[in-house]
């Protein structure tokens, strides 16, 4: 007799957003801000802002318009993989390990 154990990984909401985040293609807005669209569907992108006051990023889709009202720091997949666009900018064109020194020594 054989019993087999299936071990069944069960990933948190957040992780599967993580996870779909990594098919969404993002660029920058003009005038600014980003703007994020699936591979899948082209005609359905969305625009990303940071948000002056919170300083967290905004998106214009459904999934953070509602699920973003009764959670405060709700990240969409969208914000996910802006969020990731924009630190891979940030190494590439602005780091500058002199100022997170000065920043941290503050
Ligand atoms: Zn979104």
């Amino acid at each position: 007799m054989t019993t087999k154990k299936q071990t069944k990984v069960t990933f948190t909401p957040a992780e599967q957003r993580a996870a779909r985040s990594e098919r969404i293609q993002v660029r920058d807005a003009e005038p600014y801000g980003w703007i994020a669209f699936s591979e899948a569907d082209s005609r359905h992108n969305y625009h990303l802002f940071r948000n002056p006051e919170t300083r967290r990023l905004v998106c214009t889709c459904a999934d953070y318009i509602y699920r973003g009202e009764a959670e405060p720091h709700y990240e969409c997949k969208h914000i996910s993989a802006t969020l990731k666009y924009i630190a891979r900018q940030y190494l590439a064109l602005e780091y500058d390990p002199q100022r997170q020194y000065a920043r941290k020594a503050a």
